[in-house]
């Protein structure tokens, strides 16, 4: 039998990590100009967590969780998303106490038993964020302005974000109604799962990728005019704000999102260049999620994004990526050296200097041959003669050119030469 990783989840091996790296980066970067703080969150809880945060209905909680009892009977499952989890920490720890804006981050694992294809994985990663305690609109203009300069941090300037809102707890109920309606009169037209979903949620009907209900979904009414004064200035709040720092967002009044939580201001990242999956990020308002699980009531809005969709996207060629280059390379001539070779590159690490040498090959022609492919900036060659006179051969990889240098000035003699402080 061979080894293989479970269906479905995926090695993220040196050569991408390293644009996961730079889209972390970027990430912890911005929240921390935005004022978010991080927060480690566990990757599995209680399952009623789950069940009862992202709705009983939902695809998530009905087919795609990871769901095992533990040893003392308890059932646990994955997290399939990291709001619910940051909820929890938030009542649990009290952190609506003192009352105040409290903006956090969370980078890491999900969990959904989904079918494996492309842009979608049994495990995958997100960056995911949220802010407690407000529902002023400039929140959410900010928020969708964090996730702009993200992705053009990244040079992606070629995605869509875009925006609707849901409504609350006061006028979504109306449409909802009009909605279901207008679903029933329309039956036949639906797919099995849509037929089922007109009575649980009919919102949910608007995610479904078959075409019948594709086609259905264009003639259905649109949240949109059914929203309350208060929602609808919300909304023309928010849209206010982005127009004002110029952020492009593009109305869609049929956007919704596969979970319960969500309330008014709700949006999507979308890439023309990813095919089916073609969502990088989504987010929204969800006010009344906090007080459902116990906690005061307390407006808050979040996003998450697909890191492995988000890293699909990127460009190698206009990003800093950092591939672990030695800066410079030893190689030995003759017996003996081994040990003075260690003590040198214990010195030169020491000095953050990035030190490599091949143990394996002893000619000199072999060892440069390693030294070039490891791109290597210089090559600092030790053994004989140079060694007896306390000194060494530096080698120039791109010039072809060698000096000699003294050891007991080796450490800033090298330094120089790769210009670092
Ligand atoms: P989709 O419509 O693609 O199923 P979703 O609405 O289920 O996405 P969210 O729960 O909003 O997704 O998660 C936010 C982001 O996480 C998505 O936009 C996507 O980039 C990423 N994501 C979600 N599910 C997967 C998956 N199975 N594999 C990889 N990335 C995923
Ligand atoms: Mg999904």
């Amino acid at each position: 039998m061979s080894l293989r990783a479970v269906r479905g989840v995926k090695d993220i091996l040196p050569g991408e990590v390293e644009l996961w790296e730079v889209v972390e980066a970027e990430a912890r970067r911005l929240f921390k100009t935005f004022g978010y703080a991080e927060i480690k969150i566990p990757v599995f809880e209680h399952t009623s967590l789950f069940a009862r945060s992202l709705g009983e209905t939902t695809d998530i909680v009905q087919k795609e969780m990871y769901t095992f009892e533990d040893r003392g009977g308890d059932s646990i499952t994955l997290r399939p998303e990291a709001t619910a989890s940051l909820v929890r920490a938030y009542i649990e720890h009290n952190l609506f106490h003192p009352p105040r804006l409290l903006k956090v981050f969370t980078i890491g694992p999900m969990f959904r038993y989904e079918r494996p294809q492309a842009g979608r994985f049994r495990q995958f990663y997100q960056v995911n964020a949220e802010a407690f305690g407000s529902d002023n609109p400039a929140v959410d203009a900010e928020i969708l302005v964090f996730v702009d300069k993200l992705l053009r941090a990244l040079h992606l300037d070629d995605l869509e974000v875009r925006l609707n809102s849901l409504g609350d707890e006061a006028c979504r109920p109306r449409y909802t109604e009009a909605l279901t309606a207008f679903l029933q009169r329309r039956r036949d037209a639906l797919c099995e799962d849509c037929d089922q979903r007109i009575d649980l949620n009919p919102m949910r009907v608007f995610d479904c990728k078959t075409p019948g209900c594709q086609e259905l979904k264009e003639a259905a009414p649109t949240i949109g005019e059914y929203l309350c004064e208060a929602c609808v200035d919300h909304f023309e709040q928010v849209k206010a704000h982005l127009a004002r720092v110029d952020i492009p967002v593009h109305l869609d009044p049929q956007l919704v999102r596969g979970l319960d939580y969500y309330t008014r201001t709700t949006f999507e990242v979308v890439s023309a260049r990813l095919g089916a999956q073609d969502a990088v990020c989504g987010g929204g308002r969800y006010d009344g999620l906090v007080e459902a699980l116990g906690g005061p009531p307390t407006p808050a809005i979040g996003f998450a994004i697909g890191i492995e969709r988000l890293v699909s996207l990127l460009d190698r060629s206009r990003l800093p990526l950092d591939e672990g280059t030695p800066q410079l390379f030893i190689a030995t001539v003759g017996e003996g050296v081994d040990e003075v070779a260690f003590e040198i590159m214990h010195a030169l690490r020491s000095a953050s200097i990035r030190v490599e040498r091949e143990y394996e090959s002893r000619s000199l022609k072999a060892q440069m041959k390693v030294a070039d492919r490891s791109k290597a900036q210089y090559t600092l060659i030790l053994g004989g003669d140079e060694l007896a006179r306390g000194a060494a051969l530096l080698r120039n990889m791109a010039a072809s050119s060698q000096e000699e240098i003294a050891l007991d000035s080796l450490v800033e003699e090298i330094k120089a030469r790769l210009a670092l402080p």
